[in-house]
């Protein structure tokens, strides 16, 4: 059995990066970039102010109060180009450009104008470079300003948009088909009669997938035999980049998802992980190239495995930085069991204390069937292999849940 970090090697190894498009800015947000961003202009493009107020020679004010001559006024998108000269003052707003020989601007709350405004009063002195980016100070052109990898979020819509990216290579979106195996199983919109349940994994799956940066698209509820659900991962394949499998992966006589695997040629990477819960994750490739995880039945199960495993994949197909869930230190607010032989993955409420620390509080669950449970979870808690327990108080690694 391979450990959950050689499980994440191996799909990170067995994952190819999807050729990139070329989007326009407002339809990239979450989309990974597949280009450097580079600055064509330098930040602030001139010298600006941050006030509105009155552009002067430090020196002129240094014995406040005095009074200048009002020669101009530079608003943002009209400037004032001339020189200031000694003795003078240019109103200025907010975001304008500071005119050549001012070295300060002081706040319009500080001054008052006088002599039907062609002179101001200026009533305390001000140091130079006072409320005023100088050109350059925030960023230089042909500066790097975001990396390949990185995922656009709502702040860097701007960065985008202020150096001129209209449209930007981004990867492609990977499609995901869901499938969910299972004699038991009936859809959303039907009462379950004996011996039913609805469907519910192909609704986390698919959730955390789009969050992954993926399209969705769901397969046709399958049973538990094998011509058919070969079948119909052979139509999905058509149109995916990977499909997710829920249930049918255990030791029983109907858990048909890996000799429908094997029946298909495909590459088996792996069939069982060090984990729980989630211990018989299937990882292949299909002849085709579309990948293939096999995850457990068990709602909390199939959470967990999509999280650590299927989502690197939709992660790294995309091309992002860091696809797998970061660990995070966090001290355990109540203590947490282990298992014998295999990683523990424990649902858990992160939240932070005073001091700015991650404090992890375990839940109690009813174990790997226990969805409504797991459903408050924020991060998953984790014990390593042999641990029998580990005690409130101690430090912890944990993963944030997406
Ligand atoms: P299996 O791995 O197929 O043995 O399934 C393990 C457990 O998960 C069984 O109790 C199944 O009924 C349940 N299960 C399997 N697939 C789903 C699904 N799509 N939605 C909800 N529960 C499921
Ligand atoms: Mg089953």
């Amino acid at each position: 059995m391979i450990s959950v970090a050689e499980a994440i090697q191996i799909v990170r190894l067995q994952t190819p990066v999807l050729k990139p498009e070329h989007v326009e800015i407002p339809n990239v947000l979450g989309r990974v970039l597949a280009q450097d961003i580079v600055a064509d202009s330098d930040l602030p493009p001139f010298d600006r102010s941050q006030m509105d107020g009155y552009a002067v020679r430090a020196e002129d004010v240094r014995d406040a109060p005095v009074q200048l001559r009002i020669v101009g006024e530079s608003a943002a998108g009209r400037g004032w180009h001339h020189k200031l000269e000694e003795g003078q003052a240019v109103r200025i707003m907010t975001g304008a450009p500071v005119p050549a020989g001012a070295d300060s601007v002081q706040q319009v709350e500080l001054a008052h104008e006088l002599k039907d405004r062609t002179v101001v009063e200026l009533l305390e002195s001000v140091e130079p470079g006072r409320s005023i980016v100088k050109q350059g100070a925030e960023i230089k052109a042909g500066e790097t300003v975001l990396t390949a990898g990185t995922t656009i979020n709502a702040a860097m819509m701007a960065v985008l948009a202020a150096f001129g990216y209209a449209r930007v290579d981004v990867s492609r979106r990977p499609r995901v088909g869901v499938l969910a195996t299972g004699t038991e199983l009936v859809s959303i919109d039907q009462k379950p009669g004996q011996d039913q349940i609805r469907d519910s994994n192909n609704y986390s799956i698919g959730a955390y997938a789009e969050l992954a940066g993926a399209v969705v698209e769901r397969l046709p509820l399958s049973g538990d035999e094998t011509s058919l659900l070969k079948k119909q991962i052979m139509d999905g394949a058509e149109r995916c980049d990977m499909i997710v499998t829920s249930g049918g992966v255990s030791m029983g006589v109907y858990d048909v998802t890996k000799s429908a695997l094997k029946e298909l040629d495909a590459e088996i990477f792996f069939e069982r992980v060090a984990l729980r819960p989630g211990k018989p994750t299937v990882f292949a490739r299909l002849p085709n190239g579309t990948l293939v995880f096999g995850l457990p039945g068990n709602p909390v199960s199939v959470s967990v495995t999509f999280n650590l495993f299927a989502r690197v994949a939709l992660r790294a197909m995309q091309g992002a930085t860091e696809p797998a869930l970061k660990h995070e230190t966090a001290v355990l607010a109540r203590s947490a069991k282990g298992t014998m032989e295999r990683e523990s993955y424990l649902p858990a409420q992160l939240t932070t204390n005073d001091d700015g620390q991650l404090i992890a509080f375990p839940l109690k669950w009813g174990g790997s069937s226990d969805f409504v449970a797991f459903a408050v979870a924020t991060a998953l808690v984790i014990v390593p292999a042999d641990v029998k327990s580990i005690e409130a108080g101690s430090l912890v690694s944990v993963v944030r849940l997406p």
